[in-house]
């Protein structure tokens, strides 16, 4: 009997979770915020009549039809404010509290050692490549229109997924920076699509670490990332539709078999990618 209590009270807990996750937190008439609040998520929040949208001290950018986002990076904790400035000066804030989320640690052995510790030979292309990416970073946040309000896309079918976001890793036993994305399993040369429609700020050819790549940015300062293709099916500067093609599974650069390596960040902040797919359902209020 004990034990079937403690069943239905998991339950419980599990329904009431799923309903928390597909309804949205209404604070207040003409303010509602879709996702799930945590570190390396992204959120989306939806309001009418706004002058001002601030996360704290950072004024974040609506269009006409009040869609908004922010996320939090990697390792963000404590204490949040979101304030909504409405036309007629009125204005309501909500406080969010960040529990710390807690990653995994993933110790990959097989990797090149070229990978772990690069030669000296290689460091003035890593840099070059570094530079490279920054002033592709820098149009981030010009684009002014949210292309992914109707919603995101997994970049491929199936798969397994063999690393998570956030996780510590551990390369051939040395200690390296976080990871900021998923690795899915797929067979090289199955087809890569745009999550959500964008503007291409960098189709990248070789890079030491990234390999064969594609940056997207979707506007509002969010961005996709897709590392290790075989081959790319588009170039800088292209404009894609969510679903579109962008390119091919490999594993070049620093991967040890061909998968797939997706990654976010809204501006600088770092993104679990897997926290967008959900994000759909604030379409339904758009187009209230
Ligand atoms: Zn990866």
């Amino acid at each position: 009997m004990k034990r079937l209590i403690k069943y239905n009270m998991k339950n419980l807990i599990k329904i009431f979770l799923f309903i928390l996750f597909l309804t949205p937190f209404t604070f207040a008439q003409g303010l509602k915020i879709y996702g799930t609040l945590q570190p390396g998520n992204l959120l989306i929040g939806v309001t009418k009549n706004a002058k001002t949208i601030l996360l704290d001290d950072t004024t974040l950018d609506f269009d006409t039809s009040g869609v908004f986002i922010f996320g939090f990076d990697r390792d963000a904790i404590g204490y949040h404010k979101l304030k909504v400035i409405f036309n007629n000066d009125e204005y309501i804030t909500k406080d969010f509290k960040l529990e710390k989320r807690k990653y995994k640690v993933q110790r990959i052995n097989k990797m090149k050692t070229k990978y772990v510790t690069p030669p000296k030979s290689a460091l003035e292309k890593i840099a070059k490549e570094s530079k490279m990416m920054k002033f592709a970073r820098k149009e981030v946040g010009k684009l002014k229109a949210p292309l992914f309000t109707d919603g995101f896309i997994r970049p491929v079918e199936g798969g397994k997924y063999t690393g998570v976001y956030g996780s510590q890793r551990i390369l051939n036993g040395v200690p390296k920076s976080p990871h900021n994305g998923v690795d899915i399993d797929v067979p090289k040369d199955t087809p890569v699509k745009a999550t959500a429609s964008g503007k291409v700020l960098i189709a990248g050819n070789n890079f030491y670490y990234n390999g064969n790549f594609v940056l997207i940015d979707h506007g509002f300062g969010l961005t996709t990332v897709y590392l290790h293709f075989d081959k790319l099916n588009v170039k800088t500067g292209d404009y894609v539709k969510k679903g579109d093609v962008i390119g091919f599974v490999g594993m070049t650069g620093r991967a040890t078999g061909p998968h797939l390596h997706w990654g976010a960040k809204w501006y600088n902040k770092r993104i679990d990618p897997l926290s967008l797919l959900g994000l759909g359902l604030a379409l339904d209020i758009k187009n209230q």
